[in-house]
């Protein structure tokens, strides 16, 4: 299996090594036919299209991915040919640092060439998330909102089908997470009995959200249904509150790291600035002293924790810290309660625990940030 996945991925680099070079070799004779009504690609595709047997368009794209892959990223092209990483990864990377200046662009590529193979085990958002951060490092503007696209922000309602309707648009990250988890809340307010699935009650908390009702009606049609007592403490629940975590120096505009907001990803360093600006401040700070005593962690452990696992550390998982529950990697007394021996597992990841060879692994993403400058996240209510 893994033999036929490795060779897999170094057939598709060598495919595309082929269109690469196609490129570069036709292009110089292409120089003096430039009254063609095609140009340099259109004329390379059409070749690739014949040879591979596919479509004009599609042969287009591959042309334009093999040029931005083996003519910006050729050390990464180099590690996919060795057939170590696969063509998800490679695409994500290749799609994801298309605005990334060119000049950047050869310690970019020895940088992700460098750290790739390791994030073969990353889902996909999480693997977005990477690839963003390494581009905010070398290229800060090469993850900015572009103005257009935040210019163009909207919320559209109109008519659905007979008798429903259809919501979409593009709203800021900040706005995104409070509205998701207003309606999480929200569907959270019915008993155990309601018959609708979560994706429903969600639909119907936005009438709801829409007369500013901190609950959603239950439809179990009991009597006595339990939602009832627990209104009041629904209500205080129902408030939507976003974290962010972002560099101090960040914050206080004296650099230009991105954030990160749980689920959404890469925070540009203006929208960190924008939010703080009405936000609560609070330093997250870095255990340095001796473990806790006891079993359980002291709040400050369980925040920093918290703030650098994000989800779950099953290589893959998504499922956010908040839906899971922190475990010793090294059972408890022998294991120290500290932040090297703790670690967030999520309810399906937990059974897996006692066999697993992941549990010494790197911790994620964050600890870099949190070892080089005391970060702080906050908390902003819209
Ligand atoms: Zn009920
Ligand atoms: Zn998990």
């Amino acid at each position: 299996m893994g033999e036929a996945t490795r060779e897999e991925s170094t057939s598709i680099a060598q495919r595309l090594a082929a269109v690469a070079e196609l490129y570069v070799r036709r292009r110089g004779a292409l120089a003096d036919c430039q009254w063609w009504c095609a140009d340099d690609c259109d004329a390379v595709a059409a070749e690739v299209s014949a040879v591979q047997n596919i479509s004009h368009a599609r042969a287009v794209g591959q042309v334009q991915f093999a040029c931005n892959l083996w003519h910006r990223l050729p050390r990464l092209a180099r590690v996919f040919v060795s057939g170590v990483i696969d063509f998800r990864l490679v695409a994500t990377i290749v799609n994801r640092t298309d605005n990334v200046d060119d000049t950047v662009m050869p310690a970019l590529d020895e940088a992700i060439a460098g750290h790739c193979v390791k994030w073969m085990k990353l889902s996909g958002p999480k693997l977005k998330d990477r690839v963003d951060q390494w581009v905010a490092r070398f290229d800060p503007a090469g993850v900015r909102v572009p103005p257009a696209v935040k210019d163009n922000r909207h919320l559209t309602i109109e008519a659905g089908v007979p008798g429903m309707a259809d919501v979409s648009g593009r709203v800021t990250a900040a706005v995104g997470a409070a509205l998701d988890q207003a309606l999480d809340a929200l569907a959270a307010t019915v008993c155990a009995n309601d018959p609708r699935t979560h994706a429903q009650r969600r639909a119907d908390a936005g009438a709801a959200l829409a007369r500013r009702e901190a609950t959603l009606d239950c439809q179990c049609g009991l009597e006595d249904c339990p939602a009832g007592a627990q209104r009041d403490s629904a209500a205080a629940a129902a408030a939507a509150v976003i974290h962010v975590l972002a560099e101090q120096s960040t914050v206080e505009g004296r650099s230009n790291a991105p954030g990160y907001l749980p689920g959404f990803g890469i925070l540009p360093a203006e929208s960190v600035r924008e939010l703080a600006a009405s936000a609560k401040l609070k330093p997250v700070t870095v255990p340095v002293g001796p473990p806790d005593p006891g079993y359980r962690p002291s709040v400050l452990t369980r925040e920093f924790v918290e703030w650098r696992d994000l989800t779950c550390r099953w290589p893959g998982c998504d499922r956010p810290v908040a839906k899971c529950e922190v475990d010793h990697t090294v059972p408890y007394p022998a294991g120290f309660t500290h932040a090297s021996d703790l670690k967030h597992y999520c309810g399906i990841h937990w059974v897996h625990r006692p066999l697993s060879k992941y549990d010494r692994e790197e911790p994620p993403l964050t600890r870099h940030t949190l070892e080089l400058v005391r970060p702080a996240f906050f908390e902003f209510q819209p």
